[in-house]
């Protein structure tokens, strides 16, 4: 729908990496739209693991990760709408943050799902990660879900006071990590091994952990879903062949033009979406699909906000599996839906988590996930500046 598109002004997270020195060298693959787990269903086609070229960087934004892991550039940009920067941090053994919701402005950012989605930063080290998201983070009056307190001035915003890089000090004397039992269950039991093993190190550090209870978790990738594809289905509708994007060469009557422009313009994958998202919506479903969606993600942010009581960080494998062999998801959507088991909860609400690598198991990269309080960027950054070392 979009490839040949040039868009007329920068995101402001690109602005801001420019001006802080940085070099923007390219755009990297990822998902369509960043509907994916793989970066299989990108219209250019696949990236390649460069840890193992046979399996898949995770997703959707793989080309970022992958950029990364082969060393062609530092730092790395992905959005996280409901795992695509940890995912693919995890499945190539890099850093990955998705920063809590507001944090970063979306501005210039095509949106998949608005509710959910934040652009995050990829890296080698938790130090660097830490780093570019310090110059990405910070009000902009174009997103006003930055405005933190629209009242008071831009040192209001939380990250206006963070240096998020001197977080990264490797010190867990006395910080807590609460582990949940939903989020290892179901996990291969190797992943879990090299994550528990990291865990444990952590505690010979001093850090103290804790069994945390998170029970609405069990529906928290059902809940995704449904509030993905429905915001999805409401925000692809822009791309009609008028305003911009592809144009199909029909010269048809405003409907038939509208349907040939959109079977030519979007993969299989979002169609998919775009049709359940509607369903999801329609009129006689709402309050059974969407309705009961959101009453569960009400109740997936209670559930952090009662554990963060008592806990300073949570722990959990990022991926419950192990990087897909090429292909072997396509088949079946659902298996790679439940494959955001861990990081979708993290998403709905609007939390900030890192993924930084555990150890590998079969020579496969395993990423461990630490989830933090709102606004919590710098406690995550310091938890997982001791795995790094
Ligand atoms: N795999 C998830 C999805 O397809 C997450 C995607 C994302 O974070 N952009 O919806």
């Amino acid at each position: 729908m979009l490839a040949d598109y040039v868009p007329p002004y920068s995101a402001t997270a690109v602005e801001r990496i420019t001006a802080a020195g940085g070099e923007i060298v390219g755009k990297a693959n990822m998902d369509e739209f960043g509907m994916g787990t793989t970066t299989e269903t990108s219209a250019f086609g696949p990236t390649r693991n460069p840890v193992d070229p046979e399996r898949v960087p995770g997703g959707s934004s793989g080309g970022s990760a992958a950029a990364v892991a082969a060393g062609d550039v530092e730092l790395a940009l992905g959005t996280d709408t409901g795992g695509s920067v940890r995912c693919p941090a995890a499945f190539c053994g890099v850093v990955g943050i998705k920063p809590t919701y507001g944090l970063v402005s979306r501005y210039g950012l095509i949106a998949y799902a608005n509710s959910l989605e934040q652009i995050g930063p990829i890296a080698g080290t938790v130090e660097e990660a830490a780093e570019l998201l310090s110059v990405i983070a910070g009000p902009d009056e174009h997103d006003a879900t930055t405005r933190h307190d629209q009242a008071a001035d831009a040192r209001s915003h939380p990250a206006a006071e963070a240096d998020y890089a001197a977080a990264a000090d490797g010190d867990v004397t006395e910080l807590t990590i609460g582990i949940p039992e939903q989020l290892f269950d179901g996990a291969d039991e190797d992943v879990v091994d090299v994550v528990k093993a990291a865990i444990t190190d952590l505690e010979s550090q001093g850090a103290e952990t804790r069994s945390v209870s998170l029970p609405s978790l069990e529906y928290a990738v059902e809940a995704y879903y449904v509030i993905a594809m429905s915001e999805a289905s409401s925000n692809l509708a822009r791309f009609d062949g008028v305003r911009y994007g592809h144009r199909s060469d029909d010269d048809g009557d405003w409907n038939a033009s509208f349907a040939q422009t959109r079977s030519e313009g979007f993969g299989a994958e979002v169609k998919r979406r775009i049709l359940l998202g509607t369903y999801a919506l329609s009129a006689g479903y709402h309050d059974e699909y969407y309705g009961r969606a959101q009453d569960a993600r009400a109740w997936v942010k209670q559930d952090f906000e009662e554990a963060f009581t008592d806990v300073d960080v949570i722990a959990s494998p990022t991926m419950p599996v192990k990087p897909f062999r090429l292909g072997e998801s396509l088949d079946d959507p659902l298996k790679m839906y439940l494959a955001d088991a861990n990081t979708t909860p993290v998403n709905l609400a609007n939390l900030p988590a890192i993924s930084v690598p555990a150890g590998q198991t079969d020579g496969l990269p395993v990423g461990i996930q630490l989830v933090g309080p709102k606004f919590g960027e710098s406690t995550i950054i310091r938890a997982a500046s001791a795995v790094d070392t």
